[in-house]
């Protein structure tokens, strides 16, 4: 029997695995039986070069828990180990620099671990005491066992073992009893070798008979060991790829699309990402993307290896040159991690450009489900952006689908403004925006359908990216000034007029919370709505970003929602309303004009007498007399708009116009509607 000591540095190395890695504890499971599986792959390869004559027979890695023995084993019939190896591979843990490296690193689990290859050790995490019992594949080679109590003292002598291969056993501390439990090791091996490539063997599996669970003779194998994204596309039919989402996500609902990921230069890269249907954000985060290193799953915390939008897709990517066991902030500035992920979405776009030019009647069948994730994609994703463009598709409030360049192809005649500029009309919600859609139609102009969750974000984008073009919302202005042309009609009415009308309306507006509405006065056909009400688009936006992104655009989230309250001066209803109001009031009025006159005529004068004066220049009496025209003058205007306010409460079409219009925007309620309908039985 031997006794030793293991490495030099191993005296620092065990406190930090034992304290500083306990968050990561139960990752030991994957090591030991990473490792299992690698001295089974090794036999492999050495039998088929014929270095190893013997008989390979099933290859298996079998795990098993003794709870009365307080101990997990791990059992592999793959090369095994010689003396020497044991003392080479398990006792050097010779590296220079270790002291250093590990101070720096002491609360990075993860990357002490894969740096110095200790995966061996991350057994000390949970266990006080650690043998090994194993025989190397070589004819004639002596068992022999090691054992260690997690300080750097350990023992190595012979021992009888009947076949090739390496059992480790882990006597599990007392406070990590959990490990004993089955159910807590079939977790752990469910989420770590639910893939490995050798056979993982966890008891026998159970049947139900007569009321309870027996065991059955055969093995209960937990792995898949030739998992979908290991096998060449041409060899699966869409049937495995469903099926291999099943095994990843069992309760999810079926994914949309596909896509193989198979890269072998200028890196190694293997994976099939989908894309999920998604039914509401709750589902966003709960499957997730699954990293493998050669089959072992590390982590589906993929953030900083594939691109931002992508960790939104389900599946799994496989990949031996991810540096899989540092630090994220390492992970993150990796050139070689920029790499792959930009190479990710490169894939991604081609294949989703594939898809649409191969069947694009079933990728405008799925367009509704996919779009957030082209979108998200786009927002944050230049180089995405760009290749999206080619199969990013707008649909119409008919349901019809087009791509950027078809879609410009059709309006551009019919939705050019005076000024060369293309309008893109869009709707966010066809039933409450139905008027405002119905007229665009009427004058021949195609209306957008944009109510997902991205696009406002997206129309910034494209209006930024597109020359001279516009998106507008068709209830943001009265229809000919969403695309002004040069025929514009025009408004038959004198200043005064205009005045005047738009005070009478201006008294009738609603009150609503947060909503702030003005009038104006607009020269619109007299087979137009006489009133209609809309809302400024550049606004809008500004609050619905805001309430999307918050932080400094918050500013516009406070503000109140602006509307405008737009009359058309050339419908005849409005024309009756004018014809009322200059019957009523002219005589009441023409006193106050008069007087109005005259303030302001002395108003004129009293400037034109202090110009090029300075302020001590001018004579108190002036100063005086400016004061009281200008007094005069408010007074004047409250006392005419007392005047056409009161006409205006004689007249109930007034409010009946503003009624109308609101309630075609769906924003007439409550107690105002109630009002509306009374009046307008009255009415009739
Ligand atoms: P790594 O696997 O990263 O090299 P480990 O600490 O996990 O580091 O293992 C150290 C070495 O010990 C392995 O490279 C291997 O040579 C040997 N080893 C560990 N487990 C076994 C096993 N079950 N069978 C044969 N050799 C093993």
């Amino acid at each position: 029997m031997a006794s030793g000591k293991i490495g030099v540095s191993t005296k620092d190395l065990f406190p930090i695995i034992k304290k500083f890695l306990y968050s990561d504890h139960d990752i030991f499971l994957r090591e030991i039986v990473s490792n299992a599986v690698d001295a089974s792959q090794k036999l492999k390869v050495l039998a088929s070069t014929g270095e190893f004559k013997g008989e390979v027979g099933r290859l298996a890695v079998r795990v098993s828990v003794n709870k009365d023995a307080g101990t997990i084993t791990v059992s592999d019939n793959g090369i095994g180990m010689t003396r020497e190896e044991v003392e080479k591979y398990i006792n050097q843990i010779a590296f220079s620099g270790a002291e250093e490296f590990l101070e720096k690193h002491k609360d990075d689990a993860a990357t002490i671990i894969g740096h110095f290859g200790l995966g061996f050790y991350s057994a000390f995490m949970v266990s006080d005491r650690v043998e090994i019992f194993t025989r190397s594949y070589r004819e004639g080679a002596q068992a022999v066992r090691w054992e260690c109590t997690g300080d750097p003292e350990y023992t190595l002598e012979d021992t009888d073992k009947a076949e090739r291969g390496t059992d480790i056993v882990m006597h599990v501390s007392d406070d990590e009893k959990e490990f004993l439990e089955e159910g807590r090791v079939g977790e752990l091996l469910n989420k770590y070798c639910k893939f490995l490539p050798v056979e993982i063997v966890f008891g026998k599996k159970k049947e139900w008979k007569d009321g309870k669970n027996v065991e059955t003779d055969e093995d209960n194998v937990i792995n898949d060991t030739n998992p979908a994204w290991t096998r060449k596309p041409s060899e699966l039919k869409d049937e495995d790829y469903e099926k291999f989402y099943r095994q990843l996500y069992p309760m999810a609902e079926d994914p949309l699309f596909n896509i193989h990921l198979n890269v072998d230069y200028p890196f190694n890269l293997t994976g099939i990402l989908y894309f999920p249907r998604i039914k509401s954000n709750i589902d966003i985060n709960r499957n997730k993307i699954q990293l493998y290193c050669n089959q072992v799953f590390v982590t589906d915390s993929v953030e900083g290896i594939v691109p931002d939008f992508l960790t939104l897709l389900h599946g799994v990517i496989d990949s031996p040159d991810i540096p899989l066991n540092v630090s994220r902030s390492y992970l993150q500035s990796d050139g070689n991690v920029k790499k792959i992920s930009a190479h990710i979405t490169k894939k991604v776009a081609d294949r989703l450009e594939e898809i649409f030019k191969k069947d694009r009647k079933t990728f405008e069948e799925k367009w509704d489900d996919l779009k957030i994730f082209i979108e998200y994609g786009m927002l944050t994703d230049e180089k995405f952006a760009e290749r999206a463009a080619k199969f990013a598709l707008l649909k119409n409030v008919d349901g019809k689908y087009f791509t950027f360049d078809e879609y410009r192809n059709i309006i551009k005649d019919n939705q050019t403004d005076k000024d060369g500029k293309l309008v893109y009309l869009y709707a966010t919600d066809k039933a409450s925006q139905y008027t405002f859609v119905e007229q665009a139609r009427g004058k021949g102009y195609d209306v957008l359908l944009m109510d997902g969750q991205l696009d406002t974000p997206i129309m910034n984008q494209l209006e930024q990216k597109w020359e001279k073009s516009a998106f507008t919302r068709v209830d943001a202005d009265v229809i000919d000034r969403l695309i002004v042309k040069e025929n514009a009609e025009a408004l038959k009415l004198t200043d005064r007029q205009k005045q005047e009308l738009t005070e009478v309306f201006s008294s009738k507006l609603p009150t609503m919370d947060k909503v702030n509405f003005s009038v104006q006065l607009e020269a619109m056909a007299e087979t137009d709505f006489p009133v209609m009400v809309t809302q400024n688009e550049w606004m809008r936006r500004m609050k619905e970003m805001s309430a999307m992104q918050g932080g400094a655009m918050s500013f516009y989230g406070e503000m109140p929602d602006s509307m405008t309250v737009v009359v058309n001066g050339n419908h005849p209803l409005v024309k009756r309303v004018l014809d009322g109001m200059e019957k009523v009031t002219a005589d009441r009025l023409a006193p106050l004009y008069d007087e109005l006159s005259a303030a302001e005529a002395r108003k004129a004068e009293l400037q034109k007498a202090k110009e090029g004066k300075k302020d001590d220049e001018v004579p108190q009496a002036d100063k005086d007399a400016m004061a009281d025209a200008e007094k005069r003058i408010a007074d004047v205007n409250s006392r005419k708009r007392d005047e056409l306010k009161a006409f205006a409460d004689a007249e109930p079409l007034i409010k009946q116009l503003v009624d109308l219009a609101l309630l075609s925007n769906n924003m007439l309620k409550g107690e105002a509607l109630s009002a509306f309908v009374k009046r307008s039985i009255e009415l009739m």
